[in-house]
């Protein structure tokens, strides 16, 4: 095992978790959480939690752990490690791969209003009356200025700013549809807030919204720093097998269905 080469995953999303479990009999795997959930599922193979200490921070471990490759699975809102890590891996010639999920497309029936920033959001939101606000804890501050919009906040975890007229409501995903109609309909949700974060854990508040007839105000995602990018689990690891002259790919990964695809439902 110690011969096998030392791989960073930078996580945060589900697809994160899933390469570290295909991963972790083939490589030395770490995976590396930011820690904004105080009780994270749980991850195949080692892991560490919490920042690296910025860009400077993020070199040394990389150089003191001997990390010999990074895939970034990261939120694809989470621009400062994906930025970090690029810039770092960069300078420490250590080969880097991106590992996106792709922004969901509309279908007929959405009515989305795609914005640029959260501010944006926030402004598009006060023309509703109810509005469900699905962009997690961190980001809420624009909406405090909105006076005359109720907010349903949905969050893993309760969020430190409390806006004015809203009510928190503690959930994880993945959401079923079912379970999206309900909430929806329970709270008389008028108008859903949502970054464009693509996959299938959050997808269906859009399946949900489209069948109520629910306009989405749809946060567009920040465009990735350049670098080598794959969408898929086999996509990566043949890019490690090609990184390391290795057959990393058990028959099991060549056959089993990991692709995010929003347009299978
Ligand atoms: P961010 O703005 O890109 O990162 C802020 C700082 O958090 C980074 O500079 C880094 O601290 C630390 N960090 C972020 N991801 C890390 C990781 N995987 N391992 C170690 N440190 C990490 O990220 P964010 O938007 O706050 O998101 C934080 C984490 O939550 C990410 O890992 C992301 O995948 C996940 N997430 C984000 C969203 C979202 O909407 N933004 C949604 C779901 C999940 P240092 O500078 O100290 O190294």
């Amino acid at each position: 095992m110690t011969n096998l080469p030392r791989v960073l995953i930078l996580a945060g999303t589900g697809l994160a978790r899933r390469l570290a479990e295909v991963l972790v009999d083939q490589v030395q795997v770490i995976t590396s959480l930011a820690g904004r959930t105080s009780q994270p599922l749980d991850l195949a193979g080692e892991v560490r939690v919490g920042g690296f200490g910025g860009m400077e921070g993020l070199s040394n471990y990389l150089r003191t752990h001997q990390i010999q490759a990074v895939i970034d699975a990261t939120h694809p809102f989470a621009q400062q490690i994906s930025r970090h890590g690029a810039i770092a891996c960069q300078e420490l010639n250590i080969p880097h791969l991106f590992l996106v999920r792709l922004p969901w497309l509309p279908k007929i029936g959405d009515q989305w209003l795609e914005v640029a920033s959260m501010t944006a959001a926030a402004q598009a939101s006060s023309q509703f009356e109810r509005v469900l606000l699905t962009i997690g804890r961190q980001q809420l501050e624009p909406f405090a200025a909105i006076a005359n919009t109720w907010y349903l906040v949905r969050a893993i975890e309760a969020p430190n700013l409390i806006l004015p007229h809203s009510q928190i409501w503690l959930e994880r995903p993945p959401y079923s549809l079912a379970q999206e109609l309900e909430l929806l309909t329970r709270f008389a949700i008028a108008a859903i807030v949502s970054k464009n974060s693509g996959g299938m854990e959050t997808y269906a508040k859009i399946q949900a919204a489209r069948q109520l007839k629910l306009p989405v105000i749809m946060v567009q995602p920040p465009a990735l720093p350049p670098g080598h990018q794959v969408q898929t689990i086999p996509e990566a690891i043949a890019w490690l097998e090609q990184t390391f002259g290795l057959d990393l790919t058990p028959e099991t990964t060549r056959t089993g269905p990991s692709r995010i695809d929003c347009t299978a439902q």
